[in-house]
């Protein structure tokens, strides 16, 4: 339970939404702040101005008595619920007048202390702002003078501002609940063809891989998982279709080796019964299980090499083909009845592994000496535009010539009831060493008739 709740934590969608929480909160939190902000240095700027104003009033107008008081008040808009002025004359005698509440806020700010500049909190009377200024004017002899107070309480402002604050932090939270849940949903949402692709490989791994030929589902988006499940989908394409090679190879092998096994023990009990009494048979009998035995000594040799290839790691070198192929071509002349005309440039260099070109021409050789008629010309370029082998046989038909590179498989027109005896697995066997040679190999017609089989193994360089 404790595991699953800590790997569903590591999931993507969880790392992102919580990469995406972290990031809107932050952001969600400074924006609060310097709203916050902005609006309290607007407010404290505003409050500034008009306490400024409201004292520039005073002095402007010359509030030195009770008369200009009155008169400077019918006139003045001020708010006596929120600003407090005081008048203090002390020249020509001592008066004191001052707006409603003025007293009763005085009292208040009893223990309060400076913020910075103007701005002052007491526990009773919140944030304020204080100014004050006096004036002095000169009347005929006598100087008249007033010191003027002004008390701005704030706590409007900063209800405005706490309001402002709740409604910005109760719409940030929505946004973050809605933002983060969004975002968790989108993350699954991309991410379920990534999770459906392990469920998938997971089922495969405890059934069969057979069971699921490309049938892995393919996402149209996103890119990257599609792409994943469409090399997934080909991967599991190959794997099962080197399964079924397997398999196939596997029933071909004893397919094959039953066959001349059948024939063996059969003219061996043929012998056991009937030898004594009727010598003659015998030797008939002997020369099948030769030819049988034969055949099946030829065949394992062919697994074997074919096995060997597989496993085969080979060292190439730079090698002239010419003298390499030339040699091959004298000493297979012997054993065909067909003349091997061999074209060849001065010097054909490549980057290969001399014994396995030696078996390639070899094998390629040995089929244009068992498919093509006793007189005709077998022909071998080694030239720097072309290396091939042609023969004048039969040639191969399109449908075979992409299978007879198979193992056992044997074209239709030489195929079982053929009387040119064969595996089907000397071309296998040849493909797999032009590809250890970094090589390719194809089969092409040849004119006017016969098959041509064209290599192209890597330059020197
Ligand atoms: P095998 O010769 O033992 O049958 P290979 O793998 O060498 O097996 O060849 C596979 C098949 O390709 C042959 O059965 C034959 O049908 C065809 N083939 C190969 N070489 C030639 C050729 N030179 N001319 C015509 N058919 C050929």
């Amino acid at each position: 339970m404790r595991a699953s709740l800590t790997s569903r934590l590591q999931t993507s969608s969880a790392q992102i939404t919580k990469v995406y929480g972290m990031l809107l909160l932050g952001l969600m939190v400074a924006m609060c702040l310097s709203v916050t902000t902005l609006v309290g240095i607007n407010a404290l700027h505003n409050t500034h101005q008009q306490a400024h104003n409201v004292l520039k009033g005073l002095r402007d107008t010359y509030v030195l008595n009770r008369d200009d008081w009155y008169w400077w008040r019918v006139g003045s808009p001020v708010d006596s619920r929120s600003t407090f002025i005081r008048v203090t004359t002390e020249t020509p005698k001592k008066d004191t007048v001052s707006t409603r509440h003025t007293k009763d806020f005085v009292k208040k700010t009893a223990d309060a202390k400076k913020i910075f500049g103007d701005l002052y909190f007491s526990q009773d009377a919140g944030f304020y702002y204080y100014m004050t200024t006096t004036q002095k004017v000169q009347d005929g002899k006598q100087t008249v003078s007033a010191k003027y107070q002004l008390w701005m309480s704030l706590t409007n402002a900063v209800n405005l501002l706490l309001t402002l604050l709740r409604i910005i932090s109760g719409l940030m939270l929505l946004f973050f609940l809605l933002g983060t849940g969004f975002i968790y949903g989108l993350a699954k949402r991309l991410n379920r063809p990534l999770v459906n692709l392990t469920q998938y490989t997971k089922v495969l791994n405890d059934n069969n891989w057979s069971q699921a030929v490309d049938s892995l589902p393919v996402p149209t988006k996103p890119t990257e998982v599609r792409e994943l499940s469409i090399e997934f989908n080909q991967l599991l394409h190959s794997i099962n279709q080197q399964a079924e090679n397997d398999r196939q190879f596997v029933s071909n092998v004893s397919h094959e080796l039953k066959t001349p096994i059948a024939g063996i023990r059969g003219h061996v009990e043929l012998i056991q019964r009937h030898g004594k009494r009727d010598p003659k048979m015998v030797p008939d009998a002997l020369a099948v299980i030769d030819r049988e035995s034969l055949r099946m000594q030829r065949m394992i040799e062919s697994l074997l090499n074919l096995s060997h290839a597989s496993q085969l790691t080979i060292d190439r070198q730079p090698t002239d083909l010419v003298p390499l192929v030339a040699k091959v071509v004298g000493d297979y002349q012997r054993q065909i009845a067909q003349d091997i005309m061999l074209v060849a440039d001065d010097s054909v260099r490549r980057r290969v592994n001399s014994a396995t070109v030696e078996q390639i021409f070899l094998a390629l050789l040995n089929n244009a000496g068992k498919y093509s008629p006793p007189t005709g010309i077998i022909t071998v370029r080694v030239t720097n535009k072309e290396i091939s082998v042609s023969d004048v046989g039969p040639g191969i038909s399109n449908g075979d010539k992409a299978r007879v590179f198979e193992r056992f498989y044997r074209g239709s027109q030489t195929g079982a009831n053929s009387t040119v005896k064969g595996t089907g697995l000397g071309l296998a066997i040849v493909k797999q060493l032009v590809a250890l040679n970094h090589g390719d190999i194809q089969i092409l017609d040849n004119q006017p008739t016969g098959s041509r089989f064209l290599m192209h193994f890597p330059t020197d360089s």
